[in-house]
């Protein structure tokens, strides 16, 4: 058998239906773009509830850490209210094993961003952090959790990336760059280029937020991403303004990259409240992305047939999350000092 056989198999796996989405979000619109049959097994299918979700990884966990501490300090430093970095920590963290590691390293590199970037930012007159939407675009529910706004709704968010893992270089296309802790006197040969040529997926998330923000596609749309960028950093301790490039992009979406998004949007949207899901095509880069395996694809009957053409026999590893209140926080890590 092979990949040329697969239409004419019967992959519909009857597509039942126990729920439809209320929503979409940057990462689900991805995902449904990325393979119908995993978005149906894990939004709409009567298993839904059964497919174990992949643990959060240390990565993602330092990221939330990042962003819990800088945005409880940005709260008091532009509006005066005290906020806990744990209470935001406690909503976006999900796996335990990398609690307290994430608060450390998050600290280190909050500490890292105002020693750099935060002036530049706060020049920007930000407002509405960890900013949680529901929206009607067109039509279309959109969700997500926008980092920050600043100005007439203009969407920023933050990156940290090379935690425990490859050391990174700064997306290019940044028109401020901090190396060392000092700011560089140059700018990037792509600075002018927009998002969507920098960074496909950035895009359709800033995309999406400022559609549901009210945003109307075609017009003209500025966003910033600032980016934490570690070399060689394992543990937090490791993080210092000699292991950490924090850059700033400051660009636009084109205008064409937004009308094919809104299209993509109604599309979507259209199938899958209409439950058309269409047939899945297995294939290494959509079943097996970033070393790990699709979760759905142990109910998945396409994959199933075509594991042996596709991973020669691995199997997937799965694992439930669990969530924690910020009194569970408090008592594992303890209060951290300044
Ligand atoms: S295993 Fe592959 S084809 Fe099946 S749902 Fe997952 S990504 Fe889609």
């Amino acid at each position: 058998m092979s990949f040329a056989d697969i239409h004419d198999q019967d992959d519909t796996q009857g597509y039942e239906i126990a729920e439809y989405p209320k929503y979409l979000s940057p990462s689900s619109f991805k995902m449904w773009r990325r393979c119908k049959t995993e978005f149906y097994l894990k939004r709409m299918s009567p298993i839904k509830r059964k497919i174990a979700r992949r643990p959060q990884g240390i990565a993602a966990a330092v990221g939330n850490g990042f962003d819990s501490f800088i945005k409880t300090i940005l709260l008091e430093h532009t509006t005066g209210e005290a906020h806990d970095a744990y209470e935001f920590l406690g909503k976006s963290i999900s796996n335990k094993e990398y609690l307290q590691e994430a608060s450390h390293a998050g600290k280190r590199l909050a500490s890292i961003y105002i020693q750099t970037a935060y002036e530049s930012l706060l020049l920007e007159k930000p407002h509405s952090f960890d900013l949680e939407i529901l929206e009607d675009f067109e039509g279309i529910p959109i969700r997500g959790f926008v980092d920050l706004l600043v100005g007439d709704k203009e969407v920023l968010d933050w990156k940290t990336r090379g935690y425990g893992g490859a050391p990174k270089s700064p997306t290019p296309g940044w028109c401020k760059k901090w190396k060392g802790g000092v700011l560089q006197n140059v700018v990037h040969k792509r600075h002018k280029d927009p998002l969507e040529t920098l960074n496909e997926d950035w895009a359709l998330q800033v995309a999406m937020y400022a559609f549901a923000l009210g945003h109307e596609p075609g017009d003209h749309l500025t966003t910033g991403i600032d980016e934490l960028s570690m070399r060689n950093v394992a543990h937090p301790d490791e993080i210092t303004l000699d292991s950490v490039c924090v850059t700033q992009i400051r660009t636009y979406i084109s205008p064409s990259f937004q009308h094919e998004l809104a299209a993509d949007l109604h599309n979507a949207w259209r199938d899958i409240t209409r439950g058309e899901f269409g047939y899945c095509t297995p294939a290494k880069n959509v079943c097996y992305r970033f070393r790990q395996l699709c979760e759905a694809s142990g109910h998945c009957e396409a994959f199933k047939r075509f594991q042996p053409i596709i991973l020669g026999g691995r199997s997937p590893k799965t694992r439930d999350k669990g969530g924690y209140s910020v009194s569970d926080l408090k008592r594992m890590l303890g209060e951290i000092g300044g």
